[in-house]
């Protein structure tokens, strides 16, 4: 693949920031988004924007069509046995929380637990502690090692049966560590017990295949993978999916409706009530027509390439403590500097045209546990080159020279 040619699909990889070319290291918070993405959106307003599944009319019916065609792609991206088990949501955030309250409202009493990692995003344990709140279940913690790998053994500890749900990270926003899910899906599923997956840090750059990994549910977010903010996908197994009751109540997610009784609708509309960010979905279709043109191959050779150059050079710096050195390992690098704040290292990086990210990361147990207030994190996407991960690590050297 020629990574020039990628590059020149997104228009904002040209623009300039503080008078510096923009070398956008922050792709862990967001993704840019290719031209076919931005297109989209404008072409559904301009040329046929209307209500879906409810319209006799043309515009309706073709939005619908447009609509349910981009659930068709992302269901055959993940390998989702059928289009009507991949739910859009807002984004990942949105979907563990619809899991999360129908298991507060119908899998979940008192003296039951459930079981997270120290390695989540806020999102993926506050509704699982809203969760435990309403119901009177118990929350159990797997630790992190040190390198910020999954403590496998207490995990396999922890996983009794008094457990009903495991929702865990594929892969770690902070830390950049892969969680080996295949094999924790089939521990879970030897004790019964159901897994979440949170692929909001995986889908754009390792190929999902959720019937191989046998995950119960696995949510992720639109615009972390090229496509738009507000746009999000819930798979799910169809027994968990029909026995889970609805999440939110309104338009399209009813059969009939009277003030005695209402009956709910059909997968995947059960849980879509109300008017969809319509546009957003069909846009996210054209992200997965994007991710589909990459050769995943390339990209993870391409993408580890950055990682091990970054790695390699800020360890080389004096005072430089990379936070997170798991053996299997995402674009991520995190770091902290034992004399200049985080904060102040991406406030000079910005002045000269880069974005990083800085602060906790929505992770603030995590920090807790590593021993850190938060950390300087750079995180690559495929249209990255190794020319910016070198301006990166120089304007890192110069950063630091200013500031000790
Ligand atoms: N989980 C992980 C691992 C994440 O990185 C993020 C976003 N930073 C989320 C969940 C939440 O995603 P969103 O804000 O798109 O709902």
């Amino acid at each position: 693949m020629d990574i020039h040619s990628l590059r020149k699909e997104f228009p904002i990889l040209n623009i300039k920031v503080n008078n510096k070319i923009l070398v956008y290291l922050d792709n862990g918070a967001t993704s840019q988004k290719p031209q076919s993405v931005i297109d989209c959106i404008n072409e559904y307003y301009a040329t046929y924007n209307a209500n879906i599944h409810r319209g006799v009319h043309y515009l309706s019916q073709f939005a619908t069509s447009a609509y349910e065609e981009a659930r068709e792609k992302i269901s055959s991206y993940i390998n989702s046995p059928s289009a009507k088990q991949v739910i859009f949501t807002k984004g990942t955030t949105d979907g563990i929380n619809l899991v999360a309250n129908g298991f507060s409202r119908g899998f979940l009493k008192e003296g039951d637990e459930v079981v997270i990692s120290a390695m989540e995003h806020h999102s993926n344990i506050v509704p699982w502690q809203l969760a435990c709140e309403y119901s009177g279940a118990n929350l159990k913690v797997i630790p992190v090692l040190d390198n910020g790998e999954l403590d496998e053994i207490a995990l396999a500890n922890v996983l009794t049966d008094k457990v009903k749900i495991l929702a865990l990270t594929h892969v770690s926003n902070t830390l950049g560590t892969i969680n080996p899910v295949k094999k924790i899906i089939e521990l879970a599923h030897q004790k019964g017990i159901p897994v979440l997956i949170d692929g909001a840090q995986s889908v754009q750059h390792i190929k999902i295949d959720v019937q191989d990994l046998d995950a119960d549910f696995y949510v992720f977010s639109g615009h972390k993978m090229f496509g738009p903010t507000g746009t999000g996908i819930l798979y799910g197994k169809e027994e968990w999916l029909l026995k889970l009751p609805p999440y939110q109540g309104g338009g399209d997610m009813i059969k009939t409706v009277t003030f005695e009784k209402t009956t709910y609708n059909d997968l995947p509309h059960k849980f879509e009530a109300g008017t969809p960010h319509i546009a957003g979905g069909i846009a996210l279709g054209k992200a997965v027509d994007f991710l589909n043109s990459l050769d995943f191959d390339w990209m993870h050779q391409h993408e580890n390439e950055l990682l091990q150059f970054t790695q390699e050079e800020l360890k080389k710096i004096e005072g430089i403590r990379i936070v997170g050195e798991a053996k299997n390992k995402s674009s991520v690098v995190s770091f902290v500097h034992n004399q200049a704040h985080h904060y102040d290292v991406g406030t000079i990086l910005d002045q000269m045209g880069i974005a990083i990210r800085t602060g906790h990361h929505c992770t603030e147990p995590l920090m807790h546990r590593m021993g850190v207030s938060g950390t300087a994190r750079a995180s690559f996407a495929v249209y990255n080159t190794l020319e910016e991960a070198e301006i990166f690590v120089t304007a890192l050297k110069k950063s630091l020279k200013m500031l000790l």
